[in-house]
């Protein structure tokens, strides 16, 4: 079947997914572009959501083969004092973002959980009816945890999480992960997060060592077979102080980019009203990714906000920029990116996925 024919249906299985994704020729990527970009506007709009991204600390538990803030990575690690957590919140509220996402390594201790919960209620308290009637929205990012802990962070005041599977293929899960980490406990954590109320967010790394196409397509029928909210993924980029990095594993960096469009494209045009971030990793690779990303049916950015003194701390992957936004684009450069491609920045929006109050006024 040819291109056209299969982007004009209803309805797409896997052999459809395959074939979207596996796009080469520049004028059916184009076909691709438009259609995700007119699914986009029908279902969601042509609003650009913002959520500040403040990376509050870099200590792990975990050993993820890929990550280089992995416990046995050698980094300074932080944690950031609660008022400077506040004040990121703060000047992202102010700057007219209608969310902030914390997200951290992942640990379990009570300690950490106290303080997490304490993070959400004073930015929630501070941001209530002096910017935003219901405060600043809080996305949180902070890894596996029991359905207690996620039961606390959702009486604190956080409505929506974050927790990417990384592969849907349990053996690549295994691959790139310890023994000690599964598939199991992290799709557990997804359903624990789901029957609790959370806005969920899932996503995967794309170009993973050994990951095919019709993996990629698995994992777009399991964003939509688990009814997922929100989607966060970008290119897999190798860590050099990791297992996976790029001597043992070299990777090619415009096949990922250009996979990764294709996955938000196939994820916009599968999924149709639910949220897609156009991430960071795609900004690593090229500059201006970002509005590729949004191009191809992306409808929110997270900028940083973690104060600069420890962004070179939170380097998950080679190359990521921490250095080049400066705290103000908002009001100057990020705005001019997005109206250049014909779109609109939300301000002080909080940007619900839409595909949450759907999913619920079924029942
Ligand atoms: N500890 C939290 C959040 C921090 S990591 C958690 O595990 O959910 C956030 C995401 O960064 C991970 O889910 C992973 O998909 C991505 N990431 C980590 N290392 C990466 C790499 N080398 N290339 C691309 N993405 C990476």
């Amino acid at each position: 079947m040819n291109i056209i024919n299969i982007l004009n249906k209803e309805f797409h299985d896997k052999d459809d997914i395959i074939a979207l994704l596996s796009i080469s020729d520049e004028s059916e990527l184009e076909l691709l572009r438009a259609k995700a970009e007119e699914i986009l506007f029908k279902h969601t709009g042509d609003k650009v959501f913002l959520r500040g991204l403040i990376e509050f600390s870099n200590y792990c538990v975990n050993d993820c083969n890929y990550c280089g803030i992995r416990k046995s990575a050698n980094v300074g690690r932080y944690t950031l004092k609660m008022q400077d957590i506040i004040d990121s919140a703060l000047w992202s509220a102010s700057q007219g973002y209608g969310s902030a996402v914390l997200q951290s390594g992942e640990r379990r201790d009570e300690a950490f959980v106290d303080f997490v919960c304490e993070a959400i209620r004073n930015i929630k308290e501070k941001t209530k009816s002096v910017i935003l009637p219901e405060g600043l929205g809080i996305t949180l990012s902070v890894g596996e945890q029991s359905e207690e802990t996620y039961r606390r962070f959702f009486e604190a005041g956080a409505k929506r999480y974050l927790l990417r599977i990384e592969s849907s293929n349990q053996d690549l899960f295994s691959k790139i992960h310890p023994k000690e980490q599964s598939f199991e406990n992290r799709y557990r954590c997804l359903k624990s997060l789901q029957s609790i109320g959370f806005q969920t967010g899932t996503g995967v790394m794309i170009g993973l060592p050994g990951q095919t196409i019709e993996d990629l397509a698995n994992d777009v029928l399991f964003f939509r077979d688990n009814n997922i909210d929100m989607i966060g993924m970008g290119p897999f980029i190798p860590s050099a102080d990791t297992p996976m990095n790029a001597e043992i594993y070299p990777w090619d960096k415009e096949r990922n980019l250009s996979l990764a469009l294709k996955m938000i494209a196939v994820s916009r045009i599968v999924l149709k009203d639910v949220n897609i971030a156009s991430t960071t990793a795609l900004q690593a690779i090229k500059d201006g990714a970002r509005e590729d990303g949004l191009r191809f049916g992306a409808n929110v950015i997270m900028p940083q906000q973690t104060p600069q003194t420890v962004r070179k701390d939170y380097q998950l992957y080679d190359g990521k920029p921490f250095l080049s936004e400066s705290l103000n684009d908002l009001s100057i450069g990020l705005r001019i990116r997005v109206e250049s491609i014909g779109r609109k920045l939300a301000l002080n929006e909080q940007g619900d996925p839409l595909h949450f109050f759907n999913r619920n006024s079924k029942f």
